[in-house]
Formats: C-alpha cells, structure tokens, sequence
C-alpha cells in the first residue's frame, strides 16, 4: 500500500515537474512575443519596423523566412516609400498586392490564418521560390474588418506550423504588426498632405524650402554643382481674366506636369507662389541647367494648352537660371541658399524684362 502510494507521488511529482517545465517555456515564449510588440510599438519608422519584422524577427522567433505582403492597390505605400528613401531591393522580403484576391484565395473569406505545409501552387508568391520553407503560416492582417496584408512564417522544420495548431500569440504578432503599418502610413499621408500643393500635386514651398537647404549642406560637403530654377507663367492674369479662374487652374496644374515631365526623379520641384514654380537641379552645373531650362520653357510654348472647352490656349513661362558652381564650405548653407534663391529670382525678373518666354542666367 505504501509502496503504491509512493509510486503514485513519485508519479505525480514527475507530471507536476513536466507541466512547470511547460509553464516556464509558455511564460518564454510570451515574453518573446510581448517584446516584439513593445519593440513594434516604439519603433518611430517605416524603415525601423521593415527592418524589425524582415530581419530581427526571424532570430527572435527562430524562422527560417519572414515575409510581410501589403495590399496597395493605389501605388500610395510604393510611392511613399519611394518619397523617404526606401527602395525595393533594401527589402525584397517586402511584397506588394495589386489586390486582395490571391490573399483571400488562399485565407478564405473567412480571414483566418493559414497554417501547413508550403505548397508551390498557391502558396509561391508570399515566400521565396528559390529557397522554399517546408512549414508555413499566412497570418491576413485586418484593420477595421479592412484586408491590408498577411505576415507570412516560413521553418525548414516541417513540423513547426501545422493545420490546427493554436494562432493566438501568432496572430496577434500580426495584428500588431497591422496596427503600426496603418499609424506609419497614416502620419506619412499627413506629413506628404503638409507638403504637397493641394492644385497641383507637386510639392509646395515648405518642402522646397526645407530640400534646398538639404541640398546645399550636400553640394557642399560632396563638392558638386547645384543649380536652381525660378519659373513664372507669363501673363497669366490674363488667362484668368479671359478665360476664367477654373481654366487658370488648368492652366497651371498642366504647366507643372509639363516641368515634372522634364526633370529626374532626383530633382525637386516645388510651387513656389500663385503662378510661380521652383527647381533644384542636383549635381547640375551652369551649361547643364541651361540646357534643362530651355527644355521646359520649350515644353510649355510648344503646344499650346486645352482650356475648359474647346478653345487652345498659347501658354509660355519665362525662366530664372542660378549656379553654386564649386561650393563654399566655410559658408553657411542658409547663407548660399539664401543667395542662391535670390539670384534665380533675379534672372527670372530679367526673363522679364528681355521679353518674356526665355531662359535667362544669373552670375554668380
Ligand atoms: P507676368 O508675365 O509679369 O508674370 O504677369 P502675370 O500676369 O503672370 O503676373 P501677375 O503677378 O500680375 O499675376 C499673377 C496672377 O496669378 C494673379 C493671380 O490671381 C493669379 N493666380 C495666383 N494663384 C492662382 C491660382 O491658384 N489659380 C488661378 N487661377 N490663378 C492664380
Ligand atoms: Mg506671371
Ligand atoms: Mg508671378
């Protein structure tokens, strides 16, 4: 009797021992969960949270792949990483949708997380194909019963996710994950509202004012050519008088679609005033931005522009030229920009002077 009660204890004890040994690998793993969301919750950057959930996360979680696919039917997530200087190739871990229909064919309308076996047929988009995982989970990613992506799991070991298995801590991992790409977007989309000219949508004064000063601090420090352009619609007054306010504004959202179309995507370009627009010509010397500006003045009084109706309008634009051909490093940057700016502004005055509809240069 007392040898079965021993038995029994000694039984007991080794159970009791096991479920501590659980307890304490539970209490492991949501500590690891809880600090990558606390980690997800103080990041302060698109880049910051890329870099945490493509590449930290798979050693924190001990992942083989981590991949994150997000919904952007309208290219505005493209765009704005574009906008802050993230490329495509820093993080091909990163996928974009052009809809929801390949996610929602492999999660069901139902939306739930997907866990199995990596299968080549539906599942190839959201990991690598070179290096396929054995076991996956697809996690959708839900804001406001809205469909914005998944974060997809990838392990060698095929056992490590299987149909069935509990998703909570994973899933909230997702959530979270969800929560922080919606605030990153939605206060990218306020400062991009704070800096884009509501007409035109290009960039407006702040920003170009803000980018010159960047610029000039870089021609400086990298010892290369900046130059700057100062643009203003000839006549417009008139336009308006003639044929309204409404075409004015045509008028002028066309005018700065044709200034993009000839500049890189590195140059900036901004809506200086009412019918005055601004460009910084990066690593572009004097003959060079010469060249550029007569291109654009060319761009404009070469075809003449659609009003309202039928009617063709003529529309020209005279153009100021400024150079800081080799940059002064003891100078302030304010300094030269301030200079540089006003010496646009005065070939531009000049522009007018000599006629209109023509590129003028300031000297230095
Ligand atoms: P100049 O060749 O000397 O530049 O003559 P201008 O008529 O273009 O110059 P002026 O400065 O006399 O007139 C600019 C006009 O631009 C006056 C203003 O009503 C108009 N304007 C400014 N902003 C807007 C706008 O957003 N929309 C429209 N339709 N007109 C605007
Ligand atoms: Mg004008
Ligand atoms: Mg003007």
């Amino acid at each position: 009797m007392s040898g079965d009660l021993f038995t029994e204890n000694q039984e007991l004890r080794q159970k009791l021992e096991s479920l501590m040994a659980q307890a304490r690998l539970n209490e492991q793993v949501m500590r690891r969960f809880q600090d990558a969301e606390l980690r997800m919750l103080s990041v302060g950057s698109f880049k910051e949270l890329l870099q945490f959930v493509l590449n930290e996360m798979k050693e924190a979680f001990d992942l083989d792949v981590v991949t994150l696919a997000i919904i952007d039917q309208e290219y505005e997530i493209r765009r704005m990483l574009m906008d802050i200087g993230i490329s495509a190739t820093e993080f091909p871990s990163l996928i974009f949708l052009e809809n929801p229909s390949r996610l929602l064919r492999i999660c069901g309308n139902s939306l739930e997380p997907v866990l199995g076996q990596y299968n080549a047929d539906s599942r190839s988009s959201f990991f690598p194909r070179d290096t396929p995982p054995a076991s996956i989970a697809i996690l959708p990613m839900l804001r406001q019963k809205r469909l914005i992506g998944s974060l997809n799991l990838g392990s060698r070991n095929a056992g490590r996710f299987a149909p069935g298995m509990a998703t909570d801590f994973i899933g909230r991992l997702a959530a979270f994950v969800g929560i922080c790409l919606e605030n990153l977007t939605n206060s990218e989309r306020l400062k991009h509202l704070g800096l884009t000219d509501p007409l035109t949508g290009v960039h407006n004064r702040r920003y170009f004012d803000q980018r010159l000063l960047e610029e000039v601090g870089r021609a400086q420090r990298q010892s290369f050519p900046l130059s700057c352009l100062f643009l203003d619609v000839d006549y417009f007054k008139l336009v308006n008088d003639q044929y309204g306010h409404q075409t004015g504004d045509c008028v002028l959202r066309e005018v700065a679609w044709r200034i993009k179309g000839q500049l890189r995507s590195v140059d900036v370009l901004g809506r200086y005033g009412g019918e005055e627009f601004a460009v910084l010509l990066v690593q572009t010397d004097v003959t060079s931005a010469q060249i550029i500006a007569e291109r654009i003045r060319q761009s404009i009084a070469g075809q003449q522009f659609k009003g309202e109706g039928e009617e063709m309008l003529p529309v020209t634009i005279s153009i100021g030229v400024a150079t800081l051909p080799d940059c002064n490093r003891s100078q302030k940057a304010e300094t030269l920009a301030q200079a540089l700016v006003a010496q646009s502004d005065q070939a531009l005055y000049q522009a007018k002077q000599e006629g209109r509809n023509c590129v003028v240069s300031g000297t230095q």
